[in-house]
């Protein structure tokens, strides 16, 4: 049955942040879909008719009886808390009992509901007061249809200062779009002057919603996280785990020209978290080309007690307790996102039928150290056991540039340089270290620019007589190289410390034209799979092809009746 609305007493009204939330028809979209939500939908239908101001949600929730729906829209009138207290515990996406009457005093309102389990259905019309004006019996399956006409015709100067209705219609898309995500489950149907608009099916997890919103978005470019994460200490529910979901474009794949897909949610709704926005983007540091930006979507579910909804009447802006702790929880996501394994390869069958039909040449080549694979010792990341668990296997080297590699659900091409650039980058960055050289590096004719910016990156430089410099010390990868000064003059040119080593990484790595042996590619794949980041450079390149033996399979139509193809 439905549940009962009460109007909420004067202190907790005192302690709601008041304001306007009815500022335009995206946001009365998104009151009357939020109810649909509260009361438990599963299929929501929305309908507008921009021309006319008007916009209808009808749902299939839970419905009222005619007792609640009396009480709807008068002020303050909610079921859904009843006491300060619970300001803590909101579980609800509403939770004001404001929305409904701030829609009779800017339009018209009619709500027809049936509560589950009811034997008939109500129609009722609200005065400028919330009152229940008209009253009558109607026919309606359970569930709910509010009706919301004449947005702002009584205060006609609300309309002039809003946006043009085109971008208004837009911004109603945007938000179902964004509501949708946060409620993968629901099924939409949404409707445009007695079109239909646009649908959404529903879906088992966001990967698979995502690319009903974005079209240009495959379920096999995105890559998602859940995680189960316990609550911060001095948590008062303790016991109690916090959810994380996290769905992410992968880096090689697609990525955009504005941080416009950088969402974040908090228990089933859209929120803006300039901190939490900033976490994600430093999650994917050095791993999309520059100036462009991922496709993220995180939702956190978190014990309501650690969150504050009250920042801002429309509830987009919230305070976390603890934010560090989440900001961190959200690092190790992205993280493990963006690792290579055995789970994360997209439409993996894990056969052995490649490893069967490929037939590589073994070759007997001794493993050259010089060539700098081997050159640095580093630290190694407990989560890299995780990414070992791929057994990528070199076979073959081709044109000097790509290592053909298999595994057991598919073959791989990696190229060679970006790969290894990717390694020593990510061994510079634990372990960046600069070392004295005997004798110096002589740079002439160099800028004092170019001085103080080796100075910047704590180089030991210093006249060495009439436009000559001497440079004492250089960084580790640098010191052994044919290159060097010509390197070093590179970084003369500019940039901050993770400039330079990006630079010194691609100087470094091996180049495409070389040579390797079997054990040589080997040795690069096991260091290049175990990068936190091994999906792209540090410029943002990808470094691998898949091929998947799945995608194989169904290239070379393996799944055909060999019998009925030659029409036996
Ligand atoms: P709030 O959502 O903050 O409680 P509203 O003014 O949006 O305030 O709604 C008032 C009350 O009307 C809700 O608490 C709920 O009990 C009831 N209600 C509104 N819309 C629906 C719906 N679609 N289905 C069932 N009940 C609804
Ligand atoms: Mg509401």
């Amino acid at each position: 049955m439905a549940s009962t609305i009460y109007a909420l007493p004067a202190e907790v009204v005192h302690l709601i942040t008041a304001g306007e939330v009815i500022d335009s028809l995206a946001s009365v979209v998104r009151e009357l879909v939020e109810n649909s939500l509260d009361a438990g939908a599963t299929r929501i239908v929305v309908s507008l008719w921009p021309g006319q101001w008007r916009v209808r949600v009808a749902d299939n929730g839970c419905g009222m009886t005619l007792d609640d729906l009396q009480k709807a829209a008068t002020a303050h009138s909610t079921s859904k808390i009843c006491s300060c207290a619970d300001l803590w515990k909101i579980t609800s996406l509403g939770f004001r009992g404001e929305a409904l009457h701030s829609l009779t005093t800017l339009a018209d309102l009619e709500i027809l509901s049936r509560p589950l389990g009811g034997d008939c259905g109500w129609r009722v019309v609200y005065g400028y007061a919330g009152e229940a004006l008209y009253v009558e019996a109607c026919a309606i399956a359970p569930g709910t249809v509010v009706t919301v006409s004449h947005l702002f015709g009584n205060c006609s100067g609300r309309r002039e200062g809003l946006p043009t209705l085109a971008q208004q219609i837009k911004a109603v898309q945007a938000t179902i779009h964004q509501i949708a995500l946060c409620h993968p489950h629901i099924t939409w149907q949404v409707w445009q002057n007695d079109r239909e608009w646009f649908s959404l099916c529903p879906a088992t997890s966001i990967g698979q919603l995502l690319p009903q919103i974005l079209h240009q978005v495959k379920e096999a470019d995105l890559q998602e996280v859940k995680l189960e994460i316990p609550n911060p200490e001095n948590s008062e529910f303790g016991i109690q785990k916090s959810g994380l979901h996290l769905v992410i474009g992968l880096p090689d794949r697609c990525h955009r020209h504005r941080p416009d897909w950088i969402r974040v949610a908090v228990n089933g709704r859209m929120v803006k978290s300039s901190e939490l926005e900033q976490t994600i983007l430093s999650g994917f540091y050095r791993t999309l080309p520059r100036d462009r930006y991922p496709i993220t979507f995180l939702h956190l579910l978190i014990s309501p007690e650690h969150i504050n909804w009250n920042r801002n009447p429309a509830k987009t802006e919230i305070y976390l307790n603890q934010l560090s702790y989440w900001q961190e929880q959200i690092t190790q996501a992205i993280a493990q996102a963006l690792r290579i394994n055995s789970t994360s390869v997209k439409d993996a069958v894990h056969t052995t039928r490649v490893g069967k039909l490929l037939k590589a040449a073994e070759e007997k080549g001794g493993y050259n150290v010089n060539r700098s694979l081997t050159c640095e010792e580093h630290k190694t990341h407990p989560e890299m056991l995780l990414a070992t668990s791929l057994q990528l296997k070199a076979v073959a080297q081709v044109n000097n540039t790509y290592i053909v590699a298999e595994h057991p659900g598919g073959v791989w091409l990696v190229e060679q340089h970006i790969a290894h650039e990717r390694v020593l980058y990510e061994q510079l960055c634990d372990n960046w270290k600069i070392i004295p050289i005997e004798p110096p590096v002589i740079l002439y004719q160099l800028s004092p620019a170019q001085v103080s910016q080796l100075q910047r990156i704590d180089l030991d430089i210093e006249p060495f007589g009439e436009q000559l410099w001497a440079v004492r010390t250089v960084p580790t990868l640098l010191q052994q190289r044919d290159d060097c000064a010509d390197a070093i003059l590179e970084l003369s040119w500019g940039g901050d410390l993770q400039a330079a080593q990006v630079a010194v990484a691609c100087r470094s790595a091996i180049r495409n034209g070389t040579t390797l042996s079997l054990q040589e590619m080997q040795t690069l794949l096991d260091e290049w799979q175990r990068t936190r980041n091994p999906r792209t450079c540090p410029h943002g390149r990808p470094i691998y092809l898949s091929l998947e033996e799945s995608a194989l399979a169904r290239f070379f139509k393996r799944h055909w009746v060999i019998g009925k193809s030659h029409g036996i």
